[in-house]
C-alpha cells in the first residue's frame, strides 16, 4: 500500500521481516513492483535448512557432516546420530533465530531432544521436520558475500568473520577473516560463486559457514543485504545497496571477479541501546548524541540529541565502521572513535565495546563463537 500510495515501482527490503518473506516478493510481482532481492523460488530453495544444505552438497560446498533427508521415525533419526557421533546438534529445518535447536551430548537425552526440537519446530514455524548435525565444538563464524544478476554474472566479495557474537547475535563484524590464506579464500570464494551460479540466484547473499581448523562447514544462506555488509564495502570500495539497485533494474554486474580487490581491513561495532553487561533493553530519549569522524569513520545511524529509541523495535542503533590499513590500525581507529562517541540519557554497549577492542584475545584475531560468553562469566565473576 505505501509503494502504491507513494507510485514507488521498486521496494528495498534493508535486512528486516520481510526481506526475506517469499509470499512478500510474490506479492510485489503481482503488485508490478520490482522486489530488490532475489526470486521467491530461489528464496524458498535457501529458507529450509534441509533443502539447502542439500543444494549446497550438489555445488561442491562442504556442508556440516549429518543427516537431513526426509525419513522422520524417531529411532531411524536415533541411529543417525549415533553414526554421526555425539555431540550433535537437532535443528527445526524451517528454524530461525537459534529456535528448534537443540544440542545433545549423549544417546540417552536424544529421545527427549529430538520431541522437544520438533514441538518448536511446529510451534514457531508451522514445521517440525528435523535435520542432525556434528555438534562442532570451538568453530568460528565466517560468511562469503556473493552477488549474482540476471545476465548470468555473479560475483564473491571475500569473507566477513562474525564470531563475536552473544546468543547468536551479532556483536562486532570484520573483514576480511584473520588468519584466512589467500587460497583458502579463493577456493571457497570460488565454490559459492559455482553455488550462487547453481540456484541461478539474482542479488546479494550471504553463505554462512562454521569454520574449524581451516575447514568450512556450510550451515544456511542469507537472501538479503546484511546489517554488516558495510565491512566488505570499506575493504572492497563497492557500494553494494547501490549495485543492488542496479542490478534489481536489470543491469549487469559493473565488475568482473578480477576488479574486486581487498584494500585494508574493517571492523564494525553494532551500538545497541541496553545494559553493557545484562544487555536488558534500554530505550528512551536521548540527550545528547555525538558522532565520531575523520578518516576511515564511517557511522551509520538515525539518531540525534532528542531522539526518542521506541520499545517496540531492535535495539540496535547504529553502527560504527572503522577502515585501516591492517587490522591493528583498524583496531586503533575503532578505539579512537568509540572513545569520540557520545550517547547520553540511555544505556548503550559502548563500554562493552571498548573492553573488547582491547581485549588481548580479541587483539590476536581468530576468537571463536564462544568466546563473548565466556568473556562476560569471567568478567562478571571478576568483579563480584
Ligand atoms: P538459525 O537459523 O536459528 O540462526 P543457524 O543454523 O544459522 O540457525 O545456526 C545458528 C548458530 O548456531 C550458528 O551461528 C552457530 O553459532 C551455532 N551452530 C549452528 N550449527 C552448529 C553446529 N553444527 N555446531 C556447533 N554450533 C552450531
Amino acid at each position: 500500500a505505501a509503494a502504491k500510495q507513494t507510485g514507488a515501482n521498486a521496494i528495498h527490503p534493508g535486512y528486516g521481516f520481510l526481506s526475506e518473506n517469499p509470499d512478500f516478493v510474490e506479492a510485489c510481482n503481482k503488485a508490478n513492483i520490482i522486489f530488490v532481492g532475489p526470486s521467491a523460488s530461489a528464496m524458498r530453495s535457501m529458507g529450509l535448512k534441509d533443502a539447502a544444505k542439500a543444494l549446497m552438497e550438489t555445488a561442491g560446498v562442504p556442508v556440516v557432516p549429518g543427516y537431513h533427508g526426509e525419513n522422520q521415525d524417531a529411532s531411524f533419526l536415533a541411529q543417525q546420530a549415533q553414526s554421526i557421533g555425539y555431540p550433535v546438534l537437532i535443528k527445526a529445518r524451517a528454524g530461525g533465530g537459534g529456535k528448534g535447536m537443540r544440542k545433545v551430548d549423549a544417546a540417552k537425552s536424544f529421545a527427549q531432544n529430538l520431541e522437544a526440537a520438533q514441538r518448536e519446530g511446529k510451534a514457531s514455524f508451522g514445521d517440525a521436520t528435523v535435520l542432525i548435525e556434528k555438534y562442532i565444538e570451538q568453530p568460528r563464524h565466517i560468511e562469503v558475500q556473493v552477488f549474482g544478476d540476471s545476465h548470468g554474472n555473479t560475483v564473491h566479495l571475500f569473507e566477513r568473520d562474525c564470531s563475536l557474537q552473544r546468543r547468536h547475535q551479532k556483536v562486532i563484524e570484520e573483514a576480511p577473516a584473520p588468519g584466512v590464506t589467500a587460497e583458502e579464500r579463493e577456493k571457497i570464494g570460488a565454490l559459492c560463486v559455482k553455488a550462487t551460479l547453481d540456484i541461478e540466484y539474482e542479488g546479494v547473499g550471504t553463505f554462512e559457514f562454521l569454520y574449524q581448523d581451516g575447514e568450512f562447514f556450510f550451515i544456511e544462506m542469507n537472501t538479503r543485504i546484511q546489517v554488516e555488509h558495510p565491512v566488505t564495502e570499506m575493504i572492497t570500495g563497492i557500494d553494494l545497496v547501490r549495485e543492488q539497485l542496479l542490478v534489481a533494474a536489470g543491469l549487469p554486474l559493473r565488475y568482473e571477479q578480477s576488479d574486486i580487490k581487498i584494500t585494508g581491513h574493517a571492523i564494525e561495532c553494532r551500538i545497541n541501546a541496553e545494559h553493557p553487561r545484562t544487555f536488558m533493553p534500554a530505550p528512551g530519549k536521548v540527550k545528547q548524541f555525538h558522532s565520531p569522524g575523520g578518516i576511515g569513520v564511517r557511522v551509520d545511524s538515525h539518531l540525534y540529541s532528542g531522539y526518542t529509541v521506541p520499545p517496540n523495535y531492535d535495539a540496535m542503533i547504529g553502527k560504527l565502521i572503522v577502515h585501516g590499513d591492517t587490522r591493528h590500525s583498524a583496531r586503533a581507529r575503532m578505539r579512537q572513535a568509540l572513545s569520540e562517541t557520545v550517547v547520553e540519557g540511555i544505556n548503550t554497549n559502548l563500554p562493552l565495546h571498548q573492553d573488547l577492542i582491547d581485549n588481548p584475545e580479541f587483539a590476536a584475531g581468530g576468537i571463536s563463537i564462544h568466546f563473548l560468553d565466556r568473556y562476560l562469566k569471567e568478567t562478571a565473576a571478576a568483579s563480584e
